[in-house]
């Protein structure tokens, strides 16, 4: 297999991940609404990998598109085909991700994410493309005390944005057993990416003020924000508050190739994997790292914890490491470090460039 779709290619994970894919060869659609993302980001993909090979930058094509309209979906698998390049899988990523958004706007949600899938899905089997690799989450777990989670952790999402993820997976092992013969289908969990491209020049591109962790910590880096609100210092872990297992943006990333090329191999099946580095870091920890690391004050303040949070969720990534040919290799330093360069060489985001 030569030829993938990425939907949602222009935003964080899909810009990271659809880089990787063209630095190996492949060639790379992407479709997108850019209802959360900027298209310049294709232009700075196209510069990457200029650098690396001119000729790999034509195996980069991007269609603007919704999801919730068949139509889009159509127009780019029957571009490929015209042009005798049939896109064979699918990473799908486009979709809603914030948990706080999907609690105001939950129809938003379930439009965007379970119908987009839908629509993608009959395209799929219209053009007889049945391998697919679809962005999951961990917020789909219910979390059990300081525990390492497995992929046979218990699902029970506590929002509707995990929700969606749930009935997605659902509705994959429903399609699989359908056709068992034909679709190889790999859910990867992601738990928290964060960090950039080591080059500074792509990275994460919140619309407005972010809900999470990093993009809030490189806000008030930047002194665009006073200082960070903590939710909670007295959470029963080390150092009273929450844990969690970042990963780099770009080990993430890596994931979504070494799926592929599992996938590529194997025969059908559907299969789930947790991707993180099955390391727990706290939110003093992350925060003390980043101004070692950046030598850069960080003001921060504790405040009450966050309704829903969960005091620890750290992935079992044993069964990637395991099956997949993938490990994560870069530190909390590199994320740091790395996250802070795209901070400073991008410092509106795409919008100024
Ligand atoms: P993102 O918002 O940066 O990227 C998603 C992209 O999808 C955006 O470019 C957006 O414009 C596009 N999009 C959204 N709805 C669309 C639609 N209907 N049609 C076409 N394009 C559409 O988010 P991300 O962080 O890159 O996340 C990618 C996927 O991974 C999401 O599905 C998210 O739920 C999942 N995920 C993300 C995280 C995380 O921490 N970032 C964790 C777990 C799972
Ligand atoms: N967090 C925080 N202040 C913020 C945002 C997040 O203290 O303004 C904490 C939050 O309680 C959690 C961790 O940072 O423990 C990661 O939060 P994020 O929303 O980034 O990821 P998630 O909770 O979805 O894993």
């Amino acid at each position: 297999m030569q030829n993938l779709l990425v939907t949602g290619g222009c935003g964080y994970i899909g810009s990271h991940t659809a880089l990787l894919l063209l630095e190996k060869g492949y060639t790379v659609y992407i479709i997108d609404s850019n209802c959360n993302s900027n298209p310049f980001v294709i232009n700075k993909l196209k510069k990457i990998i200029m650098k690396k090979d001119k000729q790999l930058a034509k195996n980069l094509i991007f269609f603007k598109g919704d999801l919730r309209k068949k139509k889009d979906i159509e127009r780019i698998f029957e571009y490929s085909k015209h042009n005798n390049k049939i896109i064979e899988a699918v990473v799908h990523l486009a979709g809603f991700k914030s948990v706080n958004e999907s609690m105001k706007y939950p129809l938003m949600y379930w439009d965007s994410n379970l119908i987009g899938t839908i629509n993608l899905l009959k395209v799929m089997q219209k053009y007889l493309c049945y391998n697919l690799i679809f962005s999951s989450s961990a917020t789909i777990y219910s979390c059990l005390e300081n525990k390492l989670i497995d992929e046979n952790f218990p699902i029970k999402p506590i929002n509707p944005y995990g929700n969606t993820k749930r009935c997605i997976e659902t509705l994959l092992e429903d399609i699989y057993k359908s056709e068992k013969a034909k679709w190889k289908i790999i859910n990867l969990r992601y738990f928290n990416p964060i960090g950039a491209h080591h080059s500074g020049d792509i990275g994460e591109d919140p619309n407005g003020i972010p809900n999470n962790l990093f993009p809030l910590i490189l806000q008030v880096a930047s002194s665009k924000l006073r200082e960070l609100k903590i939710f909670g210092n007295n959470w029963d872990t080390r150092d009273g508050t929450c844990i969690r297992d970042y990963i780099h943006i770009l080990d993430l990333a890596n994931a979504h190739i070494a799926a592929f090329e599992y996938l590529s191999k194997t025969k059908s099946q559907i299969i789930n994997f947790n991707i993180g580095t099955g390391k727990g870091t706290s939110v003093l920890e992350l925060i003390n790292t980043f101004k070692n690391v950046n030598k850069i004050k960080l003001p921060y303040s504790f405040t009450s914890r966050r309704e829903g949070d969960q005091k620890y969720i750290v992935a079992d990534n044993s069964r990637a490491l395991s099956t997949l040919n993938w490990k994560p290799l870069k530190s909390l330093e590199d994320m740091c470090r790395d996250g802070w360069k795209w901070q400073l060489k991008n410092p509106n985001g795409y919008i100024d460039n």
